[in-house]
């Protein structure tokens, strides 16, 4: 007989449809979260309360598409029906374009994390907002083929930004999205003195949005140890969709 997990993964693949067979114990998605981008100006801390459960967690990454990394975080997400948001950066999408559908085709969401990485908010005006949009374009056009104009979701670099930033994303709809869970992974320390401190920080905080790097070989091992850390807290894995 088939778990209610394995019932629950099929439904959802008959929606996205990437082909892969989740685990019997897999961790799955257990909603979508949807952010409504005409109202919303952004979530996460600096925002207003996101309305989210006991145990609900949002998986992020950043910095990616990554061709020596991403492929096997994909795998680690793909194992356990987990879907996520992927910030990546207009440069590296635009290198890495396949890579950066395989993403999406894996039923995972893809936000934008400016083009070029620089601290926006020490930017001229002009050229910071000529770096998020080119950053959006960058990675729609890697993704889907066109840079439409479509919800979308932001993150700036070292969530560095200004009130005209945000006005800016607002404007093509757009909404920011920052975290409340970071464990520090971009300081590439062993996966297992990340984890200690990741937990020390689920200890404070049982529900937010986590902030990882799918462009850190070490983090390859930490998602892993995170995915079974949430099976052991039931805690629940909620997936951003931008509307
Ligand atoms: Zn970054």
């Amino acid at each position: 007989m088939r778990s209610i997990a394995a019932l629950l993964s099929i439904a959802w693949l008959a929606g996205a449809a990437p082909a892969y067979a989740c685990g019997a114990d897999a961790l799955n998605t257990s909603r979508e979260f949807k952010v409504a981008t005409k109202d919303v100006r952004g979530i996460g801390q600096g925002y207003p309360a996101m309305g989210l459960a006991h145990g609900e967690i949002i998986l992020t990454f950043d910095d990616g598409p990554m061709p020596g990394t991403t492929p096997a975080i994909l795998d680690i997400l793909a194992k356990e029906c987990v879907r996520a948001t992927f910030f990546m950066i207009g440069k590296r999408a635009e290198a890495n374009p396949a890579l950066a559908k395989r993403v999406r085709d894996g039923g995972h969401t893809v936000g934008s994390h400016s083009y070029s990485h620089r601290e926006l908010n020490g930017l001229p005006a002009d050229e910071a907002r000529d770096d998020v949009q080119r950053g959006y374009e960058a990675v729609e056009k890697a993704v889907y083929g066109n840079a439409a104009d479509r919800p979308r979701l932001v993150r700036f670099p070292e969530f560095k930004s200004t009130p005209d930033l945000v006005s800016f994303v607002h404007q093509h709809h757009g909404a920011v999205v920052n975290t409340n869970i970071s464990p520090a992974d971009w300081r590439g320390q062993p996966a297992n003195v990340t984890f200690e401190r990741l937990r020390a920080l689920l200890d404070r905080q049982d529900r937010g949005i986590i902030l990882l790097h799918d462009k850190q070989p070490e983090t390859v091992k930490l998602l892993p140890m995170l995915l079974d850390e949430m099976k052991k807290r039931k805690m629940k894995v909620v997936v951003l969709v931008p509307e």
